[in-house]
């Protein structure tokens, strides 16, 4: 059975445990190629102008695996992560947008997860969601447990990036990781600023510990997992001048981006630390993005000169 996963969305987050699966597994796993013109085009055919755009490609993606002739689609329907927090909706009605675009040409597998409901609870979901996969659904249950140690493994690897002596000006680049992994979508700004001397770091090089200690500084907890971590990498910079720069990179027409910016904005202003934000969307032109960057890491090395 060839399953289709989408190369999109928290397909980044989680790149470290799909990959393991697609290599444990003996079921094929297709991942779709990464993003590209046509794929941005299909998107936005499939969707409505007040769609973000992260979720446009994700449509792009998912039918350019209907064209690779897979048995399945493997769009999950996340709900939440951690307990008390929760991820944009978006992710709740992710299957259903699918299925509206795309009609039933494929079945789903859309498993719900939701944190907040208990273990038995989220087994026993899990395995109904993984019906239309031919192998005994507690062995893949199994398997995603490994994975799950897999990603752990290779978040806490990360962490240490921050401890490291860096080579260039160090800057913080946050944001979802489809808006920063996406070279297509970012026109590659984390090879621009290594090509430029500087030593990019992301959210998944933060410890939880100090996401934690930076989201501390809120005066409400967020409770957008993805966010909050984003914020909490940002105050971080901030209280601990763990770098030299921050860029935050949103997506136009997400609304938890832009609370976000304007939270971390406010904060920032008046700060020893320099913030630029970038605004992803379809019209956005890798020329322009590439003078912003080039002039950001151009001031940061004259700052030592003054
Ligand atoms: S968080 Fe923003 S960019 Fe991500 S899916 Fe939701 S609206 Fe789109």
């Amino acid at each position: 059975m060839r399953i289709g996963l989408p190369r999109a969305l928290l397909y980044y987050n989680y790149r470290p445990a799909l990959e393991y699966l697609a290599r444990e597994n003996a079921t094929e796993i297709i991942v779709s190629s990464a993003t590209n013109k046509l794929k941005l085009e299909q998107g936005l055919a499939l969707c409505d102008d007040e769609v973000c755009l992260p979720v446009k490609v994700m449509m792009g993606h998912v039918q350019s695996l209907l064209q690779e002739d897979v048995d399945a689609l493997f769009v999950p329907r996340i709900i939440s992560l951690e307990k008390k927090r929760y991820i944009c909706p978006k992710f709740l009605g992710l299957p259903d947008m699918v299925r509206a675009n795309l009609g039933a040409k494929v079945p789903l597998i859309s498993p719900v997860i939701n944190v907040s409901w208990s273990k038995l609870r989220q087994l026993r979901e899990g395995i109904k969601s993984l019906r239309p996969l031919p192998r005994q659904p507690l062995k893949l249950w199994g398997a995603l447990g490994r994975a799950a140690r897999v990603q752990e493994l290779h978040r806490r690897q990360l962490a240490a990036a921050l401890d490291l002596p860096s080579p260039g000006k160090r800057v913080a680049v946050l944001g979802h990781a489809y808006n920063i992994f996406d070279e297509y979508l970012n026109f590659g700004i984390l090879n621009k600023l290594s090509a430029l001397g500087a030593a990019p770091v992301t959210v998944e090089n933060f410890s939880r510990g100090q996401i934690n200690q930076g989201a501390s500084g809120l005066c409400k907890d967020l409770f957008w997992s993805y966010g909050r971590e984003v914020v909490g990498a940002a105050f971080y910079c901030l209280n601990f001048k763990a770098v030299d720069g921050v860029i935050l990179v949103a997506s136009f027409g997400c609304g938890p981006d832009s609370l976000i910016t304007e939270i971390i904005g406010r904060r920032f202003s008046n700060s020893s630390i320099p913030l630029m934000s970038i605004i992803l969307d379809e019209h956005s032109s890798g020329i322009g993005l590439a003078t912003r960057v080039e002039a950001f890491v151009d001031m940061l090395n004259w700052r030592d000169m003054a």
